[in-house]
């Protein structure tokens, strides 16, 4: 899958193409039924109906603009201990590196890391296990990593190292260690027209990106919003969010400023063409997909 905007160019690398959550598990107030009328929309990409469940990618966003490479969230990864979850657990031949290699780049030529959050679905390409040691996978790029956000997990990592499924240990820390890891703040300019805003709610401290070029806007929302059913519904919280109302909020707030500024929406775990512009309908939202 691969985008443009403005000058900048967008391409999806899937680390796991789908993970299916059932609907019940993964926001906890969900009604599949509730969507019956947009059942053409949501299927096959997002919502297997017969089975009751919400289908999700775990992903990576490369962002090429103005000669940078930017990687956005770096998924489950390779080798890493969560047994709590077998389709994470130790993984092997995934295929992550060919895909970037398929897109003409190595792990040296990335330049910037950037983790919207913490979880471990977002942390795991960090590091690799190389000769029994977690090294950064990608050793020339600055990790950048929201300074609230990061502050909030070294607290509860210290309290309970198994917190998120231990991820820290393994694809956070080895970078500290490493002094690779560069704390950020909202409205921070990180590259041209990319700038940090804050959508706290699903974590304390995530934050997006707004990327505006030649006119051009888009918002990388990683989970601000999981899935398309949260734009029909977006009072729908997951159930790995830290604070759900917060969440709630978060999302309503941009998905009314997508709907204004016709910004084209690019969060972590979308699937199919893995981004959506937003109209409004009387008082709800309608994703319509593709930039
Ligand atoms: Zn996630």
């Amino acid at each position: 899958m691969q985008f443009t905007i403005g000058d900048a160019r967008v391409d999806v690398i899937a680390d796991i193409e789908c993970f299916a959550l059932p609907a019940k598990r993964f926001m906890p107030t969900a009604s599949l039924e509730a969507l019956l009328p947009h059942r053409e929309m949501l299927e096959p990409d997002h919502v297997d109906f017969e089975q009751d469940t919400i289908l999700i990618g775990v992903q990576a966003l490369l962002l090429r603009v103005a000669g940078r490479n930017i990687l956005v969230d770096t998924c489950v990864g390779e080798e890493k201990p969560r047994p709590a979850r077998p389709e994470w657990h130790a993984r092997r031949a995934s295929g992550f590196l060919e895909k970037l290699a398929a897109l003409g780049l190595a792990p040296e030529d990335i330049d910037t890391v950037f983790c919207t959050h913490l979880h471990a679905d977002h942390v795991g390409w960090n590091t690799r296990l190389i000769d029994g040691r977690w090294v950064p996978t990608f050793p020339r790029a600055r990790y950048l990593m929201g300074k609230v956000e990061l502050e909030h997990w070294l607290a509860r990592q210290a309290e309970n190292p198994g917190v998120n499924h231990a991820s820290f240990a393994d694809s956070v820390q080895p970078l500290l260690e490493a002094k690779l890891v560069d704390t950020v703040i909202d409205g921070q300019e990180i590259a041209p027209g990319v700038t940090l805003l804050p959508l706290p709610g699903h974590s304390p401290g995530q934050m997006g990106l707004r990327v505006t070029r030649q006119g051009e806007r888009a918002v990388f929302c990683g989970d601000a919003i999981h899935s398309p059913v949260q734009i029909l519904r977006p009072e729908w919280s997951s159930a790995f969010c830290s604070d759900g109302a917060e969440a709630i909020r978060t999302r309503l707030s941009l998905l009314e400023c997508a709907a204004e500024e016709n910004l084209l929406l690019v969060p972590a775990h979308f699937r199919g063409c893995g981004c959506a512009r937003v109209r409004k309908a009387g008082e709800e939202f309608r994703p319509l997909f593709g930039a």
